[in-house]
């Protein structure tokens, strides 16, 4: 057996035996890959942030989250570490594994900032291939890109255009959904585009949902994009 195979099964076992409303302070509390550790301590990252220790194992284990926390409390990582771990164990990345992930931001900056961050955290030893679908590029380019891509970071709009436009995208393999800021996504009156986006995606997949509000409007978009998820939130301590 290849060593891989021998870690994942490892983390496997971790991952079920991990309890998902533990207390649990860093990083290294936390059974992830080598790959994803070492990545992280590049970036300086060590203790988690309280939406960090909250979610992170919950999605670990593959519940759907609404998680609501205030800008800056860290809900990057909240997803991308789960997004990557979850893809690396069930060995879905590399060049026949098709798109697995999908992370959907309201605007290109907030895009590119993601996928900045999944770049670095990601970087040491991981074998996905990621990348942005924000527009400012033919749709012809784009669509040579989404081709070979294992995670796409994408703008609404952008993306449901090749949903509906590209006969060859195929999104069957997709088992993990982000929808961040959703807030600002619904804010921004992207509510129509990522019901569209969501009908197109297999139904047995995880779901991620991150707001930096709870409204009306994010637990409405939550009901129709999530399953049974569970709440995590963090409030601001006076
Ligand atoms: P949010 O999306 O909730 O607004 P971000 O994910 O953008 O927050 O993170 C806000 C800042 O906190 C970023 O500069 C990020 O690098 C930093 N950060 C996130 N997680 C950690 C952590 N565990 N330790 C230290 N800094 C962190
Ligand atoms: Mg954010």
């Amino acid at each position: 057996r290849k060593r891989d195979d021998v870690d994942v099964e490892k983390l496997e076992q971790a991952v079920a035996e991990l309890d998902p409303r533990g207390t649990y302070k860093s990083f290294a509390d936390l059974p992830l890959s080598e790959f994803t550790k070492a990545g992280l301590k590049a970036c300086h990252f060590a203790a988690l942030t309280d939406i960090q220790a909250k979610a992170i194992p919950l999605a670990l284990k593959g519940m759907d989250i609404l998680g609501a926390a205030k800008t800056g409390s860290g809900k990057t990582l909240a997803f991308l570490v789960p997004v990557l771990e979850n893809l690396y164990r069930a060995q879905c990345v590399g060049a026949d594994a098709g798109l697995s992930a999908m992370i959907i931001s309201p605007t290109r900056e907030l895009a590119i900032q993601i996928f900045e961050v999944l770049r670095n955290v990601g970087k040491r030893g991981h074998l996905f291939a990621a990348g942005l679908i924000i527009g400012g590029k033919s749709l012809q380019e784009e669509r040579d890109a989404l081709a070979r891509m294992n995670i796409v970071v994408c703008t609404p709009g952008r993306i449901l255009q090749h949903l509906s436009q590209t006969a060859a995208f195929n999104v069957d393999n997709l088992r993990m959904l982000v929808l961040d800021e959703a807030d600002r996504i619904l804010d921004m009156g992207f509510q129509r585009d990522v019901d569209a986006i969501v009908e197109y995606l297999p139904k047995d997949r995880q779901t991620l949902l991150f707001s930096a509000t709870q409204t009306k409007k994010v637990s409405d978009l939550a009901r129709l994009s999530l399953k049974d998820p569970e709440y995590v939130s963090v409030h601001e301590s006076a």
